[in-house]
C-alpha cells in the first residue's frame, strides 16, 4: 500500500511516485474496450498526467492499473469554436466506464489502498462492490434428484 505523508523535518509535503500497474496494487480491471466510435484509445501517460493534478498527493507514473485503458473523443459542440475532448476510462468489472477524472479517481483510491470490497465509487456504488471480477463464484448447482418411475 503506498504510504503519503507530511516530511515534519522539511515542513514540506513529500509526493510520492506510483506506479498504478505495479502488482503490489490489485487492479479489478476487465480490459474490456468500447467500438471504435466512442473514442481512441490514448496514452496512459497523458491521462496519468490529468490524474496527478487531482487532489491526490501522488505523482502517477507508469501505467493506468492492470485492465483499465483511456479513451478520447475530440469534439465541438454546435455553433462553438472551442473543442472539446470527452474521455472514457474502461475495464471496470460492471463493463460500464468513467466519464471523469472525478468518478474514477476514489476507484483509484480504492486499487491503491487495496479496498475494492469497500469501494464507493460512481461505479461500484450503481453496481455493488462485489460485481464483475471480484463477485465470488456462483454455488455449484444441487445434484439433480433421482427420478422414480
Ligand atoms: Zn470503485
Amino acid at each position: 500500500m503506498a504510504n503519503v505523508s507530511a516530511n515534519p523535518d522539511a515542513d514540506q509535503v513529500q509526493v510520492q511516485d506510483i506506479d498504478l500497474s505495479d502488482p503490489q496494487y490489485t487492479s479489478d480491471g476487465i480490459g474490456n474496450h468500447p467500438e471504435r466510435s466512442t473514442g481512441i484509445r490514448q496514452p496512459d501517460t497523458m491521462y496519468l498526467h490529468i490524474l496527478s493534478r487531482m487532489d491526490i498527493l501522488c505523482n502517477f507514473v507508469g501505467s493506468l492499473p492492470r485492465g483499465y485503458s483511456y479513451f478520447g473523443r475530440p469534439h465541438a459542440p454546435l455553433g462553438s469554436s472551442i473543442r472539446r475532448y470527452d474521455l472514457f476510462i474502461w475495464g471496470h468489472p460492471s463493463g460500464r466506464c468513467f466519464r471523469s477524472h472525478r468518478q474514477f479517481c476514489p476507484h483509484v483510491v480504492s486499487i491503491v489502498q487495496n479496498k475494492l470490497d469497500n469501494c464507493a465509487c460512481y461505479l461500484c456504488a450503481i453496481n455493488g462492490p462485489l460485481s464483475g471480477a471480484f463477485a465470488p463464484p456462483p454455488p455449484p448447482s444441487p445434484p439433480a434428484a433421482p427420478t422414480t418411475v
